[in-house]
């Protein structure tokens, strides 16, 4: 039978006893129909599973009994970020969902020269909270245990502002990049991930990527839209020196 898995937004501990999120105890009383008694499994995103009994369900609260922490699934040994140029809508939401499935460490959404989405700051949040939300469901739903870290919407150069050298490659996504996944004759343990948005990155994105030390990384000859293009590279990434 299908493993119910929930993510509880606090450190959990063995023995203790938890009142489930609104919104998972609402789904496993409501549609799911479980009961007192029955198994659960939940996760506070640091890395294992904790099987669960549920203990109560009333109206407004569904609390369960954690059991003993398991090491869940191991996170690729290649630590990805995707820094991705924010895409209209339903585009990220999709993104966020599927790179958190392809296993993606980090992401964090870029402001570039050719952004079409505005964010002010109250919107900004908003549209964290719902990604941050969107990378738990799919964490629920693939088996993970890690969420992925999902940064603030920042600009593109206050980005590579803050990265560090600490060794990782650093790949642009380029339709007239110079190199090819399977060109890059391995990775470090890290990797960097810049993909534009919808119009692509502008002149000026281009060569702060480049002043960066970011590599043009071509995925074949043909235009992918922005939503396919991370994922794609992901994939590939995850296939030639990850965990596919
Ligand atoms: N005319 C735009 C350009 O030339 O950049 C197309 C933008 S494309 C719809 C959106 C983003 O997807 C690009 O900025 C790039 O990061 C990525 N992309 C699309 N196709 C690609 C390819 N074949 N190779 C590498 N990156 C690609």
């Amino acid at each position: 039978m299908r493993q119910i898995r929930i993510h509880v937004d606090s450190p959990l501990a063995e023995g203790a006893e938890v009142t489930l999120p609104e919104q998972a105890g609402e789904h496993v009383a409501r549609v799911l129909r479980l009961g007192v008694g029955d198994a659960v499994v939940l996760f506070d995103g640091s890395g294992g599973d904790f099987p669960a009994t549920l203990t109560g369900i009333a109206r407004r609260a569904v609390t369960a009994r954690v059991g003993a922490r398991r090491e869940a699934l191991p996170e690729s040994p290649l630590r990805l970020t995707l820094a991705q140029g924010i895409a209209r809508g339903e585009k990220m939401d999709l993104i966020v969902q599927k790179a958190t499935e392809l296993g993606v460490a980090r992401i964090v959404p870029i402001i570039s020269e050719r952004t079409e989405v505005r964010l002010d700051a109250e919107r900004a949040d908003k549209r964290l909270a719902h990604w941050r939300a969107v990378a738990v469901g799919a964490c629920e739903q693939s088996g993970r245990a890690r969420l992925p870290q999902i940064d603030a919407p920042r600009p593109l150069d206050a980005w590579l502002a803050t990265l560090a050298g600490d060794g990782a490659a650093r790949l642009a996504l380029l339709p007239e990049g110079e190199t090819a996944p399977r060109a890059l004759g391995g990775l470090p343990h890290q990797a960097l991930l810049a993909v534009g948005p919808e119009g692509g990155f502008g002149e000026r994105d281009v060569a702060a990527l480049r002043a960066a030390g970011f590599a043009g990384l071509r995925l074949g000859p043909r235009i992918l839209r922005t939503e396919t293009a991370g994922l794609a590279a992901l994939a590939a990434l995850q296939a030639l020196y990850g965990d596919f």
